[in-house]
């Protein structure tokens, strides 16, 4: 029956066999990954656009892997959110995170991502209450990201518990904007005190492409008159930095400024108080 115009499909059985295999295997260490401290953050910085200050850094995870090396959050986090073990995942980098940044000197803040999954768990807000009291870090240089994704979970109690997180004193900005299903309803019910534009709107932008040009300079309109700030995500060249300075964006995030850095690095970079 795989002959009759099956050729096609066939031909991709063997790769689909590997990833279902490879993730069936990847599930069962990244269960294990957490007591065997596979687990690292890396902290990448956000500086204030205007100025070149910088703001703080945002923590992103990476798996230690002992066969593969060092894997990145695409290649994992949704297997930890399908399993759960996302939570205490999430918890691991919460409280790292904040006792990390209590350490900082100043005003320097923390960004960490929080997964829906994470939300739709009613403990969630003792856990962050916990990481902040354990580590002394004042709630207000806790930034918490979150996507749109949130916002699509009706009746799970995620934006409640969201609600319940903020009243901490925690700052939360809108991760990835513009690249999920976005209603502007949330934006204006939500205590965001920033919004993320993605990269990809900052590289077309910066291409020319006078599209999602006109829509970084309406987030940023929108974002000022509802008392919020704007982050640009992922800026690597002098012309991306020149336009989201032009258009007015109040932090940018990015290779150009620094990648991920591994803690060590990132204090290194806070004592030279500068990012180059
Ligand atoms: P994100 O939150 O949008 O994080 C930004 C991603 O863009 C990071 O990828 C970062 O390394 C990358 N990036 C930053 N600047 C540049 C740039 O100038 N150019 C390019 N090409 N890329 C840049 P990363 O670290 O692989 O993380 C991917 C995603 O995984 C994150 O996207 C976030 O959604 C998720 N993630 C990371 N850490 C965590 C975590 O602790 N918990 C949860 N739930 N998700 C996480
Ligand atoms: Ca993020
Ligand atoms: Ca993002
Ligand atoms: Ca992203």
């Amino acid at each position: 029956s795989k002959d009759r115009g099956g050729g096609v499909f066939h031909a991709y059985e063997p790769q689909l066999h590997a990833d279902a295999e490879e993730r069936r295997v990847l599930e069962l260490e990244l269960r294990q990954a957490l007591e065997r401290r596979q687990l690292a953050l890396h902290y990448q910085p956000v500086v204030e656009a205007a100025s070149g200050t910088l703001r703080g850094f945002e923590a992103l995870l990476r798996w230690n892997h002992p066969r593969l090396g060092s894997i990145g959050p695409d290649r994992f986090i949704a297997i930890a959110e399908e399993t759960r073990l996302i939570s205490p995942i999430g918890e691991w980098v919460a409280r790292t995170a904040c006792e990390e940044a209590a350490r900082w000197p100043g005003d320097l803040r923390v960004a960490v991502n929080v997964s829906p999954e994470q939300l739709t768990n009613p403990h969630f807000v003792t856990v962050i209450a916990s990481a902040l009291v354990q580590s002394r870090l004042p709630a207000h240089r806790l930034e918490l990201e979150v996507t749109e994704g949130v916002f699509m979970r009706e009746g799970t109690g995620a934006t409640r518990v969201l609600e319940q997180v903020l009243d901490l004193g925690v700052r939360l900005s809108l991760d990835d904007f513009g690249t999920g299903y976005s209603s502007l309803g949330y934006l204006s019910r939500t205590r965001f005190s920033s919004i993320k534009i993605d990269r990809s709107f900052v590289v077309s932008a910066a291409k020319g492409v006078p599209e999602p040009l006109a829509i970084i300079r309406a987030v940023v309109a929108l974002a000022r008159s509802l008392g919020m700030a704007t982050t640009a995500e992922g800026v690597e060249t002098e012309a991306e930095l020149a336009m989201v300075r032009e258009l007015g964006c109040s932090n940018i995030q990015g290779y150009y400024f620094g990648r991920p850095l591994p803690v060590a690095e990132a204090r290194e970079v806070i004592r030279r108080g500068s990012t180059n």
